[in-house]
């Protein structure tokens, strides 16, 4: 019970990739170093979870740049060479985004190696994410489909076909990304699930949707400033992932300003992340304190559906902090399963 994850991504080492810097680039060029630094990434990544106490591990993302550009390079019909810049998350900032120009499709294998090497790495539980359709749709250029449902229901295909090759290779839990969740509400019970589902269809493993106030940059920082003193998206959305095919919810509640009972709409179905790590901090909480969030989740949810997790990835956190950090979650986690 309480069995601790985080949301996915942790900090590159700075012969990765610079430090604390989102969207990176990469340290080295020769494709065989980048390959053998991402690789050797990704062992650390997994051992500072396994030896911090987290129950299912992921592999800190260490082999992406961007958590939705990277799943993009194999996908037929994107241009990668026409970047046009774009509003994104209902313009809350501008991003030079690839273009879709014609029919996607699926080349092959995207994740499968990373996935294969990961699994080899650890025998805890493995957890792998990817970006949700919604979110792929919202970071993307659109020439071709000139409709977001359809656009999403086509990236939700591939999603699916992707998916079934790395439960095959070993995944415990396939997670989505699905950050625009909380951005376009009115479309969440509609083309947003209907994608999501189809995503999940026939999936046999633990299959997660991450839904976050996003990671400590100052545009969120900044949005977040807007939404008022309770933020009411979960409550708007969390009714239709009660009903969907999705098994976990990962939401934020560290340091944030989400009623805990929203919890409640869930209705006792589905397994819930709690965010108990801010990822907006550049100190590791207390024990006590991630208990107190645990404890506080545990008024709208039985132990057996709470994982503690983090708010969202570390990424852009300096190592030691992300560390500490993976440390207190775990820890705190530990304080509350004693008093069961
Ligand atoms: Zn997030």
């Amino acid at each position: 019970m309480l069995k601790t994850t985080i949301t996915g991504s942790l900090p590159k080492p700075s012969w990765l990739a610079q430090p604390e810097t989102l969207w990176a680039p990469w340290a080295a060029e020769d494709p065989a170093k980048l390959e053998e630094a991402k690789q050797d990434a990704v062992r650390l990544a997994i051992r500072d979870q396994e030896q911090a106490g987290i129950d299912i591990v992921t592999d800190g993302e260490q082999s992406r740049q961007h958590f939705v550009h990277g799943i993009l390079e194999k996908i037929e019909g994107i241009d990668f060479e026409k970047k046009t810049r774009i509003g994104i998350r209902d313009d809350r900032y501008d991003a030079d985004c690839p273009t879709v120009r014609s029919e996607l499709k699926r080349m092959g294998s995207i994740h499968g190696d990373e996935v294969r090497f990961a699994r080899a790495q650890t025998d805890r539980a493995l957890k792998f994410t990817m970006p949700g359709p919604m979110t792929i749709v919202d970071t993307l250029a659109d020439e071709h489909y000139g409709d977001r449902p359809k656009m999403a229901m086509a990236f939700a295909e591939i999603l699916n076909e992707e998916a079934k090759e790395l439960v095959a290779a070993g995944v415990d839990v396939l997670q989505f990304d699905e950050p625009a969740f909380n951005v376009y509400l009115d479309a969440v019970p509609t083309w947003g699930m209907e994608a999501l589902n189809r995503a999940v269809e026939n999936l046999d493993c633990t299959t997660a949707v991450h839904i976050c106030y996003g990671y400590g940059i100052e545009a969120n920082l900044q949005w977040k400033a807007t939404l008022g003193a309770v933020w009411e998206q979960y409550a708007e959305i969390l009714p239709a992932l009660a009903e969907s095919d999705i098994d976990q919810v990962s939401l934020e509640f560290a340091g944030s300003r989400v009623p805990m009972e929203v919890i409640k709409l869930l209705d006792g179905k589905k397994d819930v992340l709690v965010g108990a790590i801010d990822v907006t901090t550049p100190t590791a909480e207390s024990h006590e304190k991630v208990a107190a969030v645990i404890r506080s989740a545990m008024e709208f949810a039985t132990p057996e559906r709470i994982f503690p997790c983090t708010n969202c990835g570390m990424v852009p956190l300096p190592r030691s902090v992300s560390q500490s950090k993976l440390k207190a979650l775990s820890a705190g986690a530990a304080l509350v399963r004693a008093e069961l």
